[in-house]
This record gives structure tokens, sequence and C-alpha cells, in this order.
């Protein structure tokens, strides 16, 4: 089984009020171990609904949702397993810093799991590091006197301290200087790749999920509009501009040449590419 399964998710808020409010109606996918999945969609159309049922913080109205073998639709799964393996950050996390320094602030999880003072300090440093805060020099600190993107860190941190296996975050680069954006996105990179983490990465920009992504998943009015490898997704323009998406800045280039009569590749995702697709185009005429 994958690790995580939807099979006809439906989930309803404020049922049999008149604010009722259908947010997911029938998603049916699933997500294998060590992917990274983008979640792309326009507002409303039910993305943040969808992963807070990832780790239980919602519940299916109708349907099921099953994360490591864990049965979520019945209401006595174990919970606490699954918000172990699920770690999500919410957009702007650091609004949930709270503690005096950002190593108890990190620390915060690994207490409450209730794991030994020395296993607790491994996991902050190792966490601290993740993200490229360096725990001598900070741990000590406030998480207030911090610039944003380290409050940002610090916050993904605490999640990673909890080691999850999936780490779902909902638009981590958002109101952040490029520099900060691109640190932030290399990291997430990073731990998937070499620590082998399954991301499933909520975000706006086109050109973030070109980077970084697997896969892509575009969700609309509540269902699943799209999903395919992000090469074939991004082939779909015309699809995408009929739901309000775009495509990355490149490919939209590339489908300015070719409407200019320039024969190039259309499914193209860098700049290396890019330059790739040109050359070939060009060179025989
Ligand atoms: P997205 O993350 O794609 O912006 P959401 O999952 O936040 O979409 O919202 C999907 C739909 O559910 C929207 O119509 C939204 O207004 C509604 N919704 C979201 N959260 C709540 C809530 N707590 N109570 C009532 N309706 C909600």
């Amino acid at each position: 089984m994958a690790l995580i399964e939807c099979v006809d998710l439906t989930h309803v808020y404020l049922r049999g009020t008149p604010l009722e409010a259908v947010a997911l109606r029938g998603v049916t996918l699933s997500i294998d171990a060590g992917t990274f999945v983008g979640l792309l969609g326009p507002t409303g159309s039910g993305k943040s609904t969808l992963i807070q049922h990832f780790n239980a913080l919602l519940r299916p109205t109708s349907g099921t949702v099953h994360v490591a073998g864990i049965d979520l639709s019945q209401p006595r799964a174990d919970v606490k397993t699954v918000r172990r393996q699920v770690g999500l950050v919410f957009q702007y996390p650091e609004h949930q810093l709270f503690e005096e320094t950002v190593f108890d602030d990190v620390a915060y999880g690994p207490r409450n799991l209730g794991l030994a003072t020395e296993e607790i300090q491994d996991r902050v440093q190792d966490a601290l590091r993740l993200v490229g805060v360096d725990p001598d020099a900070f741990g000590r600190r406030s998480p207030f006197s911090l610039s944003g993107g380290e409050m940002r860190r610090v916050a993904i941190a605490g999640v990673l301290a909890m080691q999850p296996q999936v780490l779902v975050l909902d638009e981590p680069a958002a109101g952040l200087d490029p520099q900060g954006k691109q640190e932030i996105l290399g990291q997430i990179r990073t731990l998937h790749r070499e620590r082998g983490l399954t991301v499933i990465l909520i975000t706006h920009s086109m050109d973030e999920a070109a980077q970084l992504v697997d896969r892509i998943v575009v969700m609309n009015r509540g269902q699943v509009a799209m999903d395919g490898p992000v090469r074939g997704i991004f082939r779909r323009a015309d699809e995408l501009a009929s739901i309000g998406l775009g495509v990355p800045a490149i490919t939209d280039l590339m489908l300015r040449l070719r409407r200019r009569g320039v024969a190039v590749r259309p499914d193209v995702l860098s700049l290396e590419e890019a330059r790739a697709a040109i050359w070939e185009a060009v060179r025989w005429n």
C-alpha cells in the first residue's frame, strides 16, 4: 500500500448549518514513500483541507484516508503514530514559536515524546543543522531576535526534530526575500534527496514546482483536476489556464517562441533545457 492513500475522500465543513462548505469531493489519491509531490490549485480549491487529513487534524466526512497503513477514517485510529510520521508545516510557521530560546522551541516536540535528555539534544542539533542554523551560535538566543528567514527555519526544525517520514509544507517560502526563499527550498530539496523524506509541498509558484517536485497534483473545486509527472502537467498550459493557473516562466517563454514559429520543445523546465531547446530549434535554419 502507498504511504498515503485517500479513496473517495469528502470533507464538509459546518455540515448542516447555513455555512456548510464542501471542501473536498471524492478525492482519490495515493502517494508513495520517497516522492516529492507539488500540490497546486487556486485559493479555496481544498489543498489545505486535504493535507490536514494526512495527520488527522481533520477526519473524513466520507471516504477513507490511510497513512502508513493506519485507517484514519476510524475514530479510534492510532493518531499519535500518524502525527509522529507526518510533520505538517503550516503557512508562516514562525507565528507558532513561543519558547524563550531556539533550543527549547525545537526541543518542544521531542520533550513531549518523553525522550532522554541526550536524545533530545541530538535531535535538536541535527534538526537545526538540517535547516542551516548553527545550534551553538543560535541555540540560546530568543527566537524573536532572529530574522524572518531564520525564524521560519527554526520553526521547520521543530517539525524535523520529530523525525517524521513525511514532511508536508504549506507555502514554505511565502513572504521571504529571494535569498531566503532559495535557502529554504534548497534545504527542503536536500532533505528529500539525502534523507529520503517524502515531501508534499503546497505552492502557488509554478517556478518552485518546476525546480523541485517530481509529480504535480492540481486541485480545483475540491477535486483532483490533474495528476502526473511535472513535465507532463506543464505541457497542458491551456488546461491550467482554464483553472486560473500558469506555467513556469521558462515554459511560458518556450510557448511564446512556438507561437512565433520557432519550433522549440514546449516542455522545458529549466534554463539549461531552454538553451538546449532553442539551439536545437535554430540549428537547422
Ligand atoms: P486552499 O488551501 O486550496 O485555499 P481550503 O482547503 O483552505 O483551500 O478551502 C477549501 C474550501 O473550504 C473553501 O471553500 C473554504 O472557504 C472552505 N473552508 C476552509 N476552511 C474552513 C473552515 N475552517 N470552516 C469552513 N469552511 C472552510
